[in-house]
């Protein structure tokens, strides 16, 4: 099911990497139907209308996207129709889609304000359906999106979006260019692999080049960064932050709390089996009424 997937990025030799692709994809349907399942249990949120930013915890997430199509050939494509479904129930619940830099600056200052109930759009490794399908979608719903790429596969890899395509996303004013990292490499995988000071040289490197890369080719400003396949710890989160990174995404599936680590902001994974009931439940919203027979999972 993930084979396309895991062929998809050659630039990345490594079998183990594979492996563990396989094995997200694999679970990132039953993670989505679990973590939906929890949420309404683990998180006390009023109903609708009797919060406010101040009262009570924001309803805040991000959600990470990989690839989209007309219909889901692996596990980490979302249909069209799923997509657009999420972004009317978003929509329709109140919800206001803000760019993750929105979100970023209201973790690191206090005074900073969202709107109570918001959500940001990330999506992660530059596949081309962003450009050939998400695109049209995002102008026409007025969205900002994050996108976090590795600049090794632009213009390189064949599923990958070009530079030029970049570009013009940029241009449309939707989206942002950030990291995530040079090459996606796996970090686990890089330390066993090299010395304790080669590894913080190759880890530098991986930040400081895809930056460079980024900025240079695309323009902005890079300071965000995507953590391939989530991992991270202490050492990297330094070493990414001396590179002049002010925050990095996980795939950690739960909602943002304002105390949470700059560089380890939790993202929800979205699979085509988060269907808009689903996407509700892992953002807090609590039934409004009894499920139809059927509907009930
Ligand atoms: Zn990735």
């Amino acid at each position: 099911m993930a084979r396309s997937l895991v062929n998809a990025r050659p630039i990345v030799p490594r079998a183990r990497r594979g492996l563990l692709l396989r094995i997200v994809s694999g679970f990132a349907w039953a993670l989505c139907l679990s973590l939906a399942a929890m949420a309404p249990d683990v998180l006390a949120v009023l109903p609708d209308g009797t919060v406010t930013a101040s009262q009570a915890a924001p309803m805040i997430g991000i959600l990470v996207y990989h690839r989209f199509a007309a219909s889901a050939d692996d596990s980490m494509t979302v249909r069209v129709v799923t997509f657009e479904a999420q972004l009317a129930f978003l929509r329709e619940h109140g919800y206001r889609i803000v760019p993750l830099a929105d979100i970023v600056a209201w973790l690191r200052d206090r005074s900073a304000t969202l709107p109570p109930k918001a959500v940001a759009v990330t999506v992660d490794d530059g596949h081309r359906s962003v450009y050939d399908v998400m695109m049209p979608i995002v102008v026409r719903e007025r969205i900002p999106v994050t996108l976090f790429v590795y600049p090794s596969a632009i213009s390189n890899a064949p599923y990958a979006l070009s530079w030029d395509q970049l570009r013009a996303l940029k241009a449309t004013g939707f989206f942002d260019v950030q990291s995530h990292t040079w090459w996606h490499p796996n970090f686990d995988v890089e330390e066993r692999r090299r010395s304790p000071d080669a590894f913080r040289r190759f880890a530098t490197t991986q930040f400081t080049h895809s930056r460079d890369l980024i900025e240079r080719e695309v323009g902005g400003h890079v300071d965000m960064i995507a953590w391939p396949f989530g991992i991270h710890d202490d050492e990297l989160v330094e070493l990414a932050q001396s590179a002049g990174y002010v925050a990095g995404v996980t795939i950690e599936g739960r909602r943002l709390r304002r105390s949470d680590a700059l560089l380890s902001l939790p993202r929800f994974l979205m699979v085509d089996g988060c269907t808009p009931r689903v996407l509700g439940r892992l953002l807090g919203e609590t039934e409004t009424r009894p499920p139809a027979d059927g509907e009930r999972q």
